[in-house]
């Protein structure tokens, strides 16, 4: 994200003029400096633009939801919007957000047990007992 900021040093060259730097939002809070007097610099807020977000856990993990068409804060907030669809008789699953340790277990066991009806299919051919 690309934050403004402003030199507030009065003695300074570039006081009161204008930059922006880009970075992780989760790097909001790390200063900036002015680059010719190495004041630190004052960061602006701009209405309009994404510079101010919730504190607090997680504030970072907002993300774009395609299915509500905005920006999903938290678990709390999307189960209150799932909530609200279902009511308006629009129900939604959440998808997509296993454990990776989940999806293996689950494909582990899938192939495993296409494994064994394949061999139970090859005795069953040959007229051996199955198992
Ligand atoms: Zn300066």
């Amino acid at each position: 994200m690309k934050y403004t900021y402003r030199c507030n040093q009065s003695e300074c060259a570039c006081w009161n003029i204008e930059f922006e730097i880009e970075k992780f939002a989760r790097d909001i809070d790390v200063k900036e400096v002015c680059k010719a007097c190495l004041h630190t610099a004052e960061r602006l807020f701009r209405p309009g633009r994404p510079q101010i977000m919730n504190a607090g856990d997680g504030w970072n993990d907002h993300t774009y939801n395609p299915a509500f068409g905005k920006v999903i804060g938290s678990k709390a907030q999307l189960r209150k919007e799932m909530a609200e669809a279902k009511a308006r008789g629009n129900e939604m699953v959440e998808v997509g957000n296993e454990p990776l340790h989940k999806i293996h277990q689950h494909a582990e066991a899938t192939q495993a047990h296409k494994h064994k009806e394949g061999w139970r299919k090859v005795s069953r051919d040959l007229g051996l007992p199955e198992d």
